[in-house]
């Protein structure tokens, strides 16, 4: 590759997010980044990990497919429910699982894989990435990587950073494990609306490609995402979107 071992410092990471300028410089011009990140980025990635990481927030695509994704879960309160909804529309969704919720609850997590939804990484604790040092942020992926990968028998494929957050090392970690990093484009208001206004404010905000942020768990006004989930559904599909795991969204 273009990447000489150790020789760039942080700019392997700035070429692995996509920064060109950096890979088609002359080797001769390509100094070390004199910017503080280099201190934390760690050394560069060995060659045969060497990788890229695309974040994104919807996907481009013409085909009115859509993703609904479900955060913080496995837990016992709303996974279920959700679980339930999903099943008797017969929708498949993405969980963006908490590490340790699956060490609790691999029941629910033997139950999303049961209906073939996708699992994605949602760090071990719900940790804010930029706030942690490199090794925790590694620590903090690679550990719900492992997991999901030991109860799947197939590694995850995407990272929702808690709270959005990204940092350097959560990008050069994320892609590290091959991952895409996957925000999203519209959200369940609990603050704004009730079940029946969140269920019409994101049917109304749906494009093709849209990847739906709602949350499986978290305190009382989380309950109406799951309630709010069959009015959503149905109001989806009158306006022929398909919904599709975000994996498939990607790829579409
Ligand atoms: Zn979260």
């Amino acid at each position: 590759m273009f990447l000489r071992r150790g020789a760039l410092g942080g700019g392997a990471v700035l070429a692995a997010a996509g920064a060109d300028f950096v890979l088609g410089a002359p080797a001769s011009a390509v100094k070390a980044p004199s910017v503080a990140v280099t201190s934390s980025m760690g050394p560069t990635f060995p060659d045969s990990r060497l990788r890229e990481t695309r974040v994104l927030w919807q996907a481009r695509t013409d085909r009115r497919l859509v993703a609904l994704t479900f955060d913080d879960g496995p837990q016992p309160d709303y996974t279920e429910g959700v679980i339930e909804v999903l099943r008797r529309y017969r929708v498949r969704a993405t969980f963006n699982l908490v590490g340790r919720r699956i060490v609790a609850h691999p029941d629910l997590v033997g139950r999303e894989l049961a209906d073939r939804h996708e699992l994605g990484n949602h760090t071990w604790r719900h940790a804010n990435l930029p706030l942690e040092s490199p090794a925790r942020v590694r620590e903090e992926l690679q550990r719900t990587h492992d997991l999901i990968e030991r109860l799947t028998g197939r590694p995850p494929r995407t990272l929702r950073p808690p709270y959005g957050n990204l940092s350097g090392d959560a990008l050069k970690a994320a892609a590290e494990l091959g991952y895409d990093v996957v925000g999203w484009s519209v959200k369940f208001h609990e603050d704004l609306f009730d079940a029946a206004g969140n269920a019409a404010y994101v049917a109304a905000h749906l494009a093709p490609g849209s990847v739906i942020l709602a949350h499986d768990t978290g305190n009382r006004s989380r309950l109406q995402d799951l309630l709010a989930l069959p009015a959503l559904i149905e109001a989806a599909r009158r306006q022929d979107y398909e919904f599709v795991t975000v994996s498939e969204l990607l790829s579409a």
